[in-house]
């Protein structure tokens, strides 16, 4: 089993909870509707990834 990872549109970012642990917000699946969830959510896990390289 794959562990189901959400998304928090607030936070941008992935958490495994189903409220944000930073915001408390309902949390997203990521879960793909058809194809490519990759390329669906990359973008958001490339946003993340810059703007936590930033904050070094
Ligand atoms: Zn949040």
């Amino acid at each position: 089993m794959v562990p189901h990872i959400l998304f928090c549109k607030e936070c941008n970012k992935f958490t495994m909870k189903e409220k944000c642990p930073d915001c408390n917000s309902k949390t997203l699946s990521t879960k793909p509707a058809k194809y490519s969830p990759e390329d669906k959510w990359g973008k958001y896990r490339l946003k993340y990834k810059k703007e936590n390289s930033k904050k070094e």
